[in-house]
């Protein structure tokens, strides 16, 4: 398949946002796709090579873009540096160079999707000290086979700059209308997607066998499942006007949720990302198996760091301490770590995500062995039927330490991927007057001054809108931070600095740098107002004024877990915006 028809498709895609559009575009594209590229070009339109579990890293540096670039144009370094200071965006200068280039008219062979994939596979495999050599050599000899408008999506690919503003329900949508006759079928694909988290192997499979294919896609022991969610409540009334007249609450534990997949012979753990994360937990991998009374099983539970003498939970700060490709084994001893189990969604060659909770609850109850230790236990339970009983549990979570409870339909079946009200969470933050927390994406940096000099001191934060695939403003924070959180945010949001405002960054401020719109943050807020600069939720409450934060405070918390599409959406700040309005009123009563 030529890769041009790809690039064009990419290009035709740069030009809307609207998702109809988009959705047409995609359509024609998979109707011009042969079976065997269908899991490679999802892949790409999501920004990848293979399914996020893989942990296969799609990404070059600049500089070593810019070397294949002057490589292949024949035009000095300095020319590359001047047109990206032009362009803002190093696909868009390769164009630019390339065009006026007599090398790139030259091309010997046509390039093909398989070939471009092959290349980037070979790059994201090289390590090593002559990797930054070969890497150039795979680049520039795409480039000198490519076309100027094929160059700028390779780059773009490459550096993942490419941004086309496609949400992955639109390309279940168009997957749905190209291979299964309308939209329609696209809760089916969605089913499919949330138990295997693999986009390529659905659209691969409803492809090769249409829709019917798709529904008989079941879980598999090392394929994460996408994990189910929980929407918030402020105080124990409305958790009973939502859930009815007897549920489970549980302790909420302040860590990592980890799914655990013991099976084959080995044992992976996925974050709630679905990202493979068994590497920083060595201690899972080998105290958990011995005390899951099964042969295969994928539990969810969350990790927690502990004290040495293990009583009691540290902050979840702690465990990002374990996150790290060195000395492993010493932050494994530095800060352990306790495994709180929550849900079973699959046990000895029967998938459990259908059951009702409560059964799951009490098989998960059954397989794990009790421990003495203190690694591993079941989080505790109880079933709750009045605002008393929430209210004296809460207070006893949060005296053992948690972040609050969470409440559970005992009839509801694992929903996978979804938010929904069949989970709530109550959080002591939501109801003491400091406010609601949020997670929010940092889209811009305003350099420190005094003794925060040489970091960023305040950071412009933005909501996610999934409908436009948009960042819009909601506030600037720069309170709530230690010396140490300014070092580490500065190490961290450094290589996402832009030239130049990503296009998908809506905000009436001018910070001194913008960031490509990926790190969350957590906040907390005494209030939300309505705000004529910041753009979340804008027009939603009153006409030309959107919402901003109120005395936002940094928590401590950097959502690493979190990708920028699991942020606060402005929706959920109109909800909270709203029941803000009602309790003033009822206050005033
Ligand atoms: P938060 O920001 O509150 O951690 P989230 O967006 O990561 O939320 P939610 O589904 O909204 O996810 O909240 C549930 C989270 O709380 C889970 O992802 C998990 O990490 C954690 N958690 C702690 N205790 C429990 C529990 N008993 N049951 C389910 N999740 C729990």
């Amino acid at each position: 398949m030529k890769f041009s028809i790809l690039s064009d498709a990419f290009g035709e895609m740069e030009q809307t946002r609207k998702r109809t559009e988009l959705t047409g575009i995609l359509v024609r594209l998979f109707e011009k796709t042969p079976q065997e590229n269908i899991a490679k070009i999802v892949y790409m339109l999501q920004g990848m090579l293979r399914p996020g579990f893989e942990g296969v890293e799609l990404g070059i540096a600049e500089k070593t873009a810019k070397r294949a670039i002057a490589k292949s144009s024949g035009a000095p370094a300095s020319e590359v540096d001047r047109t990206y200071k032009k362009e803002g965006d190093l696909g868009a200068a390769a164009q630019k160079v390339l065009q006026s280039k007599t090398q790139s008219t030259l091309a010997s062979q046509e390039i093909t999707v398989e070939r471009v994939y092959e290349t980037l596979l070979k790059i994201a495999g090289l390590s090593g000290s002559r990797s930054q050599d070969l890497k150039v050599r795979h680049i520039s000899s795409l480039l000198n086979d490519a076309d100027a408008t094929e160059s700028k999506f390779i780059l773009k690919l490459l550096l993942r700059t490419l941004r086309l503003g496609i949400a992955e329900n639109t390309i279940m949508d168009a997957l749905a209308a190209a291979y299964a006759g309308s939209k329609e079928s696209r809760p089916v694909l969605e089913a499919a997607y949330n138990v295997s988290s693999d986009l390529g192997r659905v659209a691969e499979t409803v492809a090769a066998l249409g829709i019917d294919g798709v529904a008989a896609f079941d879980l598999e022991v090392n394929s994460p499942i996408r994990p189910m969610l929980a929407d918030r409540v402020k105080s124990e009334a409305d958790a009973l006007k939502k859930m009815g007249v007897s549920f489970s609450a549980e302790y909420k534990l302040d860590g990592e949720r980890v799914q655990i997949h013991i099976g084959g012979g080995r044992v992976k753990v996925f974050s709630r990302s679905n990202e493979e994360i068994t590497s920083y937990y060595p201690d899972i991998v080998e105290n958990i198996p011995p005390l899951i009374d099964a042969k295969e099983a994928i539990l969810e539970g969350e990790a927690v760091a502990m004290t040495h003498d293990m009583t009691e939970f540290r902050p979840f700060q702690e465990l990002m301490h374990r996150r790290r490709k060195y000395k492993v084994s010493q932050a494994v001893s530095e800060y352990p770590i306790s495994v709180n189990f929550f849900d079973l969604l699959y046990v000895d060659s029967q998938s459990l995500l259908d059951d009702p909770y409560m059964a799951r609850r009490k098989r998960l109850e059954k397989i794990v062995k009790h421990d003495g230790d203190g690694f591993s236990r079941c989080i505790k339970r109880v079933t709750v039927t009045s605002e008393d009983e929430i209210s004296e549990f809460m207070e006893e979570s949060v005296a053992a330490g948690c972040e609050g409870l969470m409440l559970k339909a005992d009839d509801s079946p694992y929903q996978a991927g979804a938010r929904g009200s069949h989970w709530l969470k109550l959080k002591r933050e939501y109801k003491e007057n400091l406010g609601d927390s949020l997670d929010l994406v940092v889209i811009g940096g305003f350099f420190g001054k005094g003794k925060r000099t040489g970091v960023y001191g305040t950071l412009l934060l933005a909501t996610y809108e999934p409908d436009t695939d948009t960042y819009s403003s909601i506030c600037k924070v720069g309170t709530g931070f230690s010396d140490e959180d300014l070092d580490r945010l500065y190490q961290i949001l450094s290589p996402k600095v832009m030239l130049k405002r990503d296009a998908r960054i809506q905000s009436g401020m001018e910070p001194d740098v913008w960031f490509v719109p990926e790190l969350v943050i957590e906040i907390v807020t005494s209030e939300i107002t309505l705000s004529p600069t910041h753009l979340s939720a804008m027009d939603a409450v009153r006409k030309g004024y959107g919402m901003a934060l109120r005395f936002p405070k940094f928590t401590g918390r950097i959502r690493e877990e979190k990708a920028a599409e699991d942020a606060s959406t402005s929706e959920e700040v109109i909800t909270l915006y709203r029941g803000q309005v009602k309790t003033a009123a009822g206050d005033a009563d």
